[in-house]
Parts: C-alpha cells; structure tokens; sequence
C-alpha cells in the first residue's frame, strides 16, 4: 500500500535527494537510516481504528499481505524517482507484470506488445492470459505503423520495453502514448534496463512504469524485486484491491534492500553508463568484432532518439557479434569468449555492479527457434554485456584474452 502521511520534506526537492531522503517519516527512535520492519502484523490502536482501517475509511496498517512501512519508503522513493503520484512494490518484476494485466484486464480484452520485449513477458501475455481469453498482438519494437495497425476497439493495453535486451532496440514512447491515448488504451514501459536515472517514461506520456527491481534498482544482484508506478488512480483503485487477494507482495527485507539501493543508482547508472560507452567505442575498432549494439554509440539506428529519451546516456548493457563465417563457427567464437574470462562472470543476471556476459541464443534466448533468433537479428556470435563497475583496462584485458585469441581458433 502507499502511505498517506507525507514524507516531512519541503516541496521542490532535486531528485538526487529524493533518491536519498524520501521515505515514510522516522519512528520515535531518529534513526538515520530507514528502519526494516519485519513484522506481518500490526497492534490496532482501538477497535473503532481497526474497524475503520478494514473499512477503507482510514490510513494505518493492518496485515502485511497489503501493506509495510518499509515497502512504503521503497514506494514513495521510487515514485519520487519516476515522478509518478504512486507505486506499488511487488515480489519481482514478472509479478508486477502480473499484477497489472490482472488488475487491467478481462476476458476479450486485448494487448499490444513488442516482439522484442522479456521473453517470460512474452510468454506471460501471449501463452498464459492467452488461456483466459486475454488477446494479443506482438509487433516489431521500432515499426510505429505496425503498433498502430494492431490496435483495435478492444485494445486496452501498449506495453513497450526500451530499451530492449540484448538487442538495446529503442522504441519512441512519445509517439506509443499517443497510439495508446487516442484508442482509449493505456501505454506501460518496462523501464528495466534505463531506470529512472536515465529515462523517465512519465514525461513521455507512459500511464504505468514497471520495473524489476532485481536488476539496477538493487544494482549489486542481491534480492528480486518488482514495481508498478502509475496515478494514485490506478495504484489505489486498480492494483491495491487485486494485490491483497493475489497476495504477490515484495518482503520487507527485499524493499529495504531495494530502497538503500536507490540511494546509490544515480552514481551507479552514470558511472555504468561511462564505463558501457568507452567499452563499446574500444569493442567497436576491435578486428575480431563484426558489430557492437549501444544505444550511445552514432552506428545505433535510433541513437538520436536514445539520446533524447535517456538523458543522453546510452545505460549499461550492450552487445556485439564476434566475426564469424557460419552459425556454428559464431557459436564456438563465442563461446570462447565467455571460457576465456578470469575476471567478469559468465552469468545470466543483469544490473550489478560486477559486469556479466552471456550468450543470449543459447540462454535466454535459447528456446526460440533459429528463425526467430535470425529474424530478430540475434545469432549464435553474439555476446552480451551487462557492464559492472570494474577498470576500463581490467575489463579490457579479460575480454582480450579471448577476442586476441579468436585468431588462433
Ligand atoms: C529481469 C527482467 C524482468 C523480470 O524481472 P524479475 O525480477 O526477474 O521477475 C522483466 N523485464 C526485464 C526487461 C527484465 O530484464
């Protein structure tokens, strides 16, 4: 739930000390850093107070299945980040997803979403709600025309994610708010991979940001996360009623994390984000390198437009190709990239502050077919980065101890 009692700070505060300062107010005790309570009942102060809290007629906790203070303070400072009214935290990023076309949608109902997007997101619209009469179409991420063409009477969601992984395709949010808005639809973006650090998608005209949390906005790969921001319409009238009968609620501890993660994501995005851009620029000259995907980079085919969105910053997450003749000479060029790490892991996670590579076609991404990988554009040489917070030259020198290698392959 969101906590009614204002944070006690002036008004107009940056967002740097928001990131730090929001939260719900200190308890008797003045601690400095937010308090964890671990608690999943609350002490009413009279029966009346009870009755009215069950009620809905006044603010207090009551069980922690639909409310905690320190879920709270995670709320109001990621509403503060996202400059949205209000936030609701859930257990993980897919269960926010879940939270939200279970709050938003029925049976003949329909959703538009991009090709491009988290592939347990895909299988989530497209195989799971499908059962329940949930329809959907998927479009290509950058093909506007296509999203306006799938949009019908019965359209009540856009859902976009930008930008995407591994590819980091950049969709124009502007430009989805305005398909969904004048159908009558809502447009939600998975602003996963730029956080609100980066990109702000309310600005844009998005109606609901969902994150997960597990990724940047803990940003050290410690506790799974997920969040819905949106109007105090949609989070109080729309997902409260559903989240305390489904029940998806994010631990106490995992918010807390999460909410001390926030504190540092400004530094860490800007810092990720420099450290992404030299290392694209360097992978870019590299001779065993066939292509870099970057947003930052002047070859991304929407950098002007990832420019503009993102705070000019390209985020932390890119991808390249190493040179190869076939698929399966890419596989093993690869993948010898990857055996050849003594430094970086080869992990599947993403937004830590240790940098990870993985190898998408066999992973993440493994399930697709080899036409849908080749038609999504993503084949067997193609090595993702999720760049950390280690040394250019460390970084560097343990991607070269395979790339120098290739030759020798
Ligand atoms: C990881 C991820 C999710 C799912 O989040 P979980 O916390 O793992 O449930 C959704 N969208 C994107 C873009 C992700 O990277």
């Amino acid at each position: 739930m969101t906590h009614s009692a204002p944070p006690a700070l002036p008004e107009g505060l940056h967002i740097d000390t928001l990131a730090v300062r929001a939260a719900v107010p200190r308890s008797q005790y003045g601690e400095n850093s937010e308090a964890l309570y671990l608690t999943t009942g609350y002490v009413q102060p009279s029966a009346q107070a009870s009755a009215a809290r069950f009620a809905g007629q006044e603010e207090g906790y009551t069980y922690g299945r639909s409310g905690n203070p320190t879920v709270s303070s995670l709320e109001l400072r990621l509403a503060a980040l996202e400059g949205t009214q209000a936030c609701m935290a859930t257990s993980s990023g897919m269960s926010s997803i879940m939270l939200m076309l279970f709050s938003l949608l029925k049976a003949g109902d329909h959703v538009v979403f991009s090709q491009s997007m988290f592939g347990s997101t895909i299988k989530l619209i497209g195989s799971e709600f499908a059962r329940f009469g949930v329809e959907s179409t998927v479009v290509p991420q950058t093909d506007l025309a296509a999203w306006k063409a799938a949009v019908r009477p019965s359209t009540k969601l856009l859902f976009a994610e930008t930008p995407t992984n591994p590819l980091t395709d950049v969709c124009d949010i502007a430009a989805l708010a305005e398909i969904a808005h004048s159908a009558g639809a809502l447009l939600a973006v998975d602003n996963c991979f730029a956080t609100p650090a980066l990109q702000r998608p309310m600005v844009f005209g998005a109606d609901i940001i969902m994150h997960s949390g597990t990724k940047y906005l803990d940003g050290q790969g410690r506790v799974m996360a997920g969040a819905l921001c949106a109007s105090e319409e949609l989070v109080k009238g729309k997902f409260l009623p559903v989240m305390k009968n489904t029940g998806m609620v994010l631990s106490p501890f995992n918010a807390w994390v999460v909410l001390k993660g926030l504190e540092t994501l400004g530094i860490r995005m800007e810092a990720q984000s420099a450290r992404a851009l030299a290392l694209a620029q360097w992978l870019e000259q590299h001779p065993q390198v066939a292509r870099v995907y970057y947003p930052g980079l002047p070859s991304h085919p929407q950098h002007a437009l990832a420019m503009a969105q993102q705070s000019g910053k390209g985020g932390a997450l890119l991808s390249f190709d190493v040179k190869a003749s076939s698929a399966e000479e890419g596989r093993a060029r690869a993948f010898h990239v990857l055996d050849s790490l003594q430094v970086l892991s080869l992990c599947t996670n993403l937004g830590d502050t240790k940098g990870l590579l993985t190898h998408p076609a066999s992973t993440s991404h493994g399930k697709l077919s080899e036409a849908q990988r080749q038609a999504a554009g993503m084949g067997q040489g193609m090595v993702r980065f999720a760049v950390g917070l280690e040394h250019f030259d460390d970084v560097k020198a343990d991607l070269l101890r395979g790339l120098d290698t290739l030759k020798t392959l």
